[in-house]
């Protein structure tokens, strides 16, 4: 047990504090090695990394609260918003930077809540979504005192249209897709979804929270995309992280608006107060800086060329993946998706079992219920070989056969 932590009688020496920095943090997931499948979008050149870290300790201290005392973050977020406006398909000022996917959907269910209640005058809006959908919409529903209703997904794995179009009420304020969930890498039928929410003012939102800076980059690789974007008539707001298949690191994402009407519910002034005119446009009040910095870089050091090339590595390495899991005799890729993020599971082996071998070898699995979770990186590249002949020894030595399977089989 840890003793519990007390602000030191004096100062400690700066040497002494990296020193214990370093120790402590050695048990952290080495996601550098290429064996971590999620937390951390590991583009595996050094160049990028470097400049992200040169670009971000300029700002380490500055407050981007209030973007007038620096023109220079100013410039950098409304670029990203932008940047990230002409990638989905929208006007440049109709969005906001975030500190991540999860205060982007806040925000985009909070704008929904106060534009059902100003112009269509529904009192307590309700939430209607796939049951893939990631858990940051049950949470903004919780903290803005929503109803959220989750419809059970087909047997494809995908929202159910049909289901969808039978759970509406008086009441539904929003509806959501995603581009593609997070537990099976699926893009839901957004047209489908979309237009039963057009058809019916209802505002409509795309969770591209993994797919917003990956899937415009596929789409130009060639592959077939299921429309996601703004090109989808009824699509009324999108979020879209920067800091995963952007490549930024943390606290960086978009929330993309169809006009800048709805944007502004997230408008907030106030002066009842002894200290002057408030004003912000997202839930913090003071910013870091770095992650607005850190975007910008990002993305301007990539380009569509370094992001087309980005992509495509992503692509070759996720097909060699799911070719070689797909190889190994009793697994199979859930719902049979084919982006960078997806399930593979069994109907023989319990996969729980398989995951444990497979981290005694140092990979780091996440464990879903119904199998294995991926996100492939540009790095994976590196490992798949290494990956695909340990999780067939995996599977060859340890996995349970048939029979056990029954003892082990609720647990998945
Ligand atoms: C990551 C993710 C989110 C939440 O984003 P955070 O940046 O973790 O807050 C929402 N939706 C999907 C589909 C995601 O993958």
């Amino acid at each position: 047990m840890t003793e519990t932590a007390r602000i030191p009688e004096h100062g400690r020496r700066p040497d002494e504090i990296l020193a214990e920095i370093d120790q402590i943090r050695s048990d952290d997931i080495d996601w550098r090695s290429g064996r971590a499948f999620s937390l951390v979008y590991n583009v595996g050149e050094q160049a990028h990394e470097d400049l992200l870290e040169a670009a971000a300790v300029r700002f380490l201290h500055e407050n981007a609260l209030n973007p007038l005392k620096y023109p220079s973050l100013l410039q950098m977020e409304l670029d990203v918003i932008a940047m990230a406006a002409d990638l989905l398909g929208t006007d440049a000022d109709a969005g906001s930077f975030t500190s991540g996917g999860t205060e982007s959907i806040f925000l985009a269910v909070q704008v929904a809540r106060d534009h059902n209640r100003e112009v269509r005058g529904i009192a307590e809006p309700e939430v209607l979504a796939p049951s893939t959908v990631h858990p940051a919409f049950a949470k903004a529903c919780r903290y803005l005192d929503l109803e959220l209703t989750l419809i059970p997904v087909g047997s494809d794995g995908r929202a159910d249209v049909d289901a969808t179009a039978a759970a509406i009420t008086d009441r539904t304020g929003l509806m959501v897709g995603s581009a593609p969930c997070y537990p099976y890498g699926l893009i839901d039928p957004i047209p489908e979804l979309a237009a039963l929410a057009a058809e019916r003012d209802i505002l409509f939102h795309t969770d591209a929270c993994l797919g917003g800076w990956l899937l415009p980059w596929w789409e130009r690789l060639g592959e077939d995309v299921l429309p996601w974007d703004f090109r989808v008539p009824g699509v009324t707001s999108i979020s879209a992280d920067v800091h995963k298949y952007g490549y930024a690191f943390k606290g960086a994402s978009t929330v993309l608006y169809r006009s800048r009407d709805l944007l502004r519910h997230q408008f907030f002034w106030y002066d009842d107060w002894p200290g002057g005119l408030y004003a912000s446009g997202t839930t913090a009040g003071t910013r870091p800086a770095p992650p607005i910095v850190g975007a910008w870089t990002a993305i301007n050091h990539l380009g569509v060329d370094g992001y087309l090339r980005l992509t495509e590595r992503v692509r070759d390495t996720t097909r060699r993946f799911q070719a070689g899991i797909e190889a190994i005799d009793g697994l199979a890729i859930s719902h049979g998706a084919d982006l960078p993020v997806f399930e593979f599971g069994s109907d023989v082996y319990d996969m729980a079992a398989i995951a444990d071998v497979m981290d005694d070898r140092g990979w780091n699995l996440d464990r879903q219920q119904g199998g294995l979770h991926l996100m492939v990186s540009p790095a994976h590249d590196q490992i798949v070989g290494r990956f695909i002949e340990d999780l067939a020894d995996a599977v060859a030595h340890h996995g349970p056969s048939r029979g056990e399977q029954a003892v082990y089989g609720s647990i998945a």
